[in-house]
């Protein structure tokens, strides 16, 4: 069914975020172009396994922070199936960045399972800038862990607190 011109063209651009880079930030801006309205989401399930550096909280106000100028996102949190968020907020897709192969067969599966749960809703999939595809919140924090420099990697506010944290 073609979109209806009158809705508002919602989609969540859900993920960990523990903490946001500037891998996310670009695929971010360039989803803001694409929908009405973009709802960057933050997975806060204590039902997996790897334990956050960051709290939700602190997750949420770091892309806050970083997303301030685009006027037409907003940052939430979610603890359900991506699918069923994605229906309760009324977006009608899911954007995800694609980085390496490895991303590739990851996403495939996730959109089988999502496809087999909500045929309904679509996902999209940006591909990683050049000068953005082998950065991930783990490498940055790895780095950040032996006193390495990120701040070409993630926002200067982010930077600061890595440092802080890993410090610890
Ligand atoms: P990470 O894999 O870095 O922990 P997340 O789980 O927070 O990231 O990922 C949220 C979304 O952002 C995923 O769709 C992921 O593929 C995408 N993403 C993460 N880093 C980048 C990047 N550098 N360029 C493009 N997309 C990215």
């Amino acid at each position: 069914m073609p979109p209806d011109p009158a809705k508002p063209h919602i989609a969540v651009c859900p993920g960990s975020y523990d903490p946001i880079t500037k891998g996310h930030v670009d695929i971010i801006t360039r989803a803001s172009e694409i929908f009405d309205e973009l709802i960057v989401t933050v997975i806060n399930a204590s039902v997996r396994k790897d334990r956050a550096l960051f709290t939700a909280e602190e997750r949420v106000g770091f892309i806050q922070d970083a997303t301030a100028h685009l006027t037409n996102v907003r940052v939430d949190t979610f603890d359900v199936l991506i699918v069923e968020y994605a229906r309760r907020v009324g977006a009608s897709a899911i954007v995800k960045g694609l980085r390496a192969i490895s991303d590739f067969e990851y996403e495939l599966e996730m959109n089988q399972l999502n496809r087999h749960l909500a045929g309904d809703i679509e996902s999209v999939y940006l591909m990683a800038s050049p000068q953005y595809s082998f950065l991930s919140s783990s490498g940055v924090k790895e780095i950040a862990t032996f006193g390495g420099d990120v701040s070409d990697l993630v926002p200067d506010e982010v930077a600061k607190r890595l440092k802080e944290a890993l410090a610890r």
